[in-house]
């Protein structure tokens, strides 16, 4: 489908636009002033979210990043620390607002393709000897972005969750595209993040949104963390523009992700058989495909712009590793059209 230019953009789902009924939304959204509770648009679609995952209360925010700061400075104290996985975004990604907002010492655990082992947890948390800082809280992330999009299993949230209800500890899910984790597990998300007392989800992502994610959880947290919200400097005013096409999002965008799912497969899958990338098969569960070009490509930098003077914009590191995301804005033709440019560059 491409972009109105005709561009195919794999870089990022973050690339995505929103689609036509989302523009008339916005164009039409009925808005007031949210910071005094007079958005309805924003409540509409608050109410909605809270709803999909069986919690109490839900808030919009202007950025995944904001929804992180939020759920751990809103279920930490500074100088306590949490427990979060080594290739994390909160580690790769946000670890400056962990020591400058929230001002919490970190444990780093390697998982397995994103996955924490919960038994291994227990040996994390400090805080009985007077000198160690207090544990408040464990984060996941699902699906797991530095892994490759892979998803957490159910049966693992689950022990992660009870594990963080039995040592008192908040239990955060950074679920930027959870939806492409439960649409794959065909799960409802209610079910999948068991007693998570915070989710962060993306409306920009996959869901084609501008801008905005949400936190859901207890209507406490949600208070509080529309408090701190404030402290940021993040209140929306007329926020039912953004909420707008988050309504639609959520009533019409969900399931379809599979698609997006299935394409990352069939690509995965042809890149493989073909010689053209070096990845692997079993870490392609979602979305995004990590893998490297090392196979074809000699100069990186050279690759990227064959690609984009065919209209394909891909990301390539130095070393030619690579991510591709699939999305909304790519179907099966985009993706033929990237093979056979691909094709093309290896028989140069
Ligand atoms: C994109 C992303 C975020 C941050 O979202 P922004 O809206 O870009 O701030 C957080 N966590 C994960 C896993 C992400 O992929």
């Amino acid at each position: 489908m491409a972009f109105d230019n005709g561009i195919i953009d794999l870089r990022s789902d973050t690339v995505t636009r929103p689609t036509p009924e989302m523009r008339r939304a916005m164009y039409e959204a009925e808005v007031g002033d949210d910071f005094w509770g007079d958005d309805h648009t924003v409540k509409r679609l608050e109410e909605k979210a809270a709803q999909l995952f069986n919690r109490e209360a839900a808030l919009l925010v202007l950025s995944g990043t904001i929804g992180n700061i939020l759920s751990i400075f809103t279920q930490s104290k500074s100088g306590q620390e949490i427990i979060i996985e080594s290739r994390s975004h909160l580690w790769r990604c946000e670890a400056t607002h962990l020591s400058t907002v929230s001002r919490v010492t970190v444990q780093l655990v390697s998982g397995d393709r994103g996955i924490m082992d919960p038994d291994k947890l227990r040996s994390y948390i400090r805080g009985n000897e007077l000198e160690e800082p207090r544990t408040a809280l464990v984060a996941v992330e699902t699906s797991h972005n530095g892994a490759g999009g892979t998803i957490l299993p159910p049966k693992n949230i689950a022990a992660i969750s009870s594990f963080a209800k039995s040592n008192k500890l908040a239990f955060h899910i950074d679920g930027a595209r959870i939806f492409n984790a439960t649409v794959e597990l065909g799960i409802k998300p209610a079910e999948y993040i068991s007693d998570a007392t915070s989710v962060m989800f993306s409306l920009s992502k996959g869901l084609c949104c501008p801008q905005c994610s949400m936190i859901v959880g207890s209507k406490d947290f949600i208070e509080e963390a529309r408090r701190k919200r404030l402290t940021l400097g993040g209140h929306l005013r007329q926020g039912g523009f953004l909420a707008a096409p988050g309504i639609i999002a959520l009533d019409t965008m969900i399931d379809r992700l599979k698609e997006d799912n299935d394409h990352a497969r069939y690509l995965a899958e042809t890149l493989s058989a073909e010689g053209l990338a070096e990845l692997d098969l079993t870490s392609v569960q979602t979305n995004i495909i990590r893998g490297d070009f090392r196979p074809i490509c000699r100069n990186p930098k050279e690759l990227t712009e064959f690609l984009a003077k065919k209209g394909v914009l891909v990301w390539i590191g130095d070393d030619s590793g690579m991510r591709l995301v699939t999305h909304y804005w790519i179907n099966r033709d985009d993706i033929e059209k990237l093979l056979s440019a691909l094709r093309e560059y290896a028989q140069r």
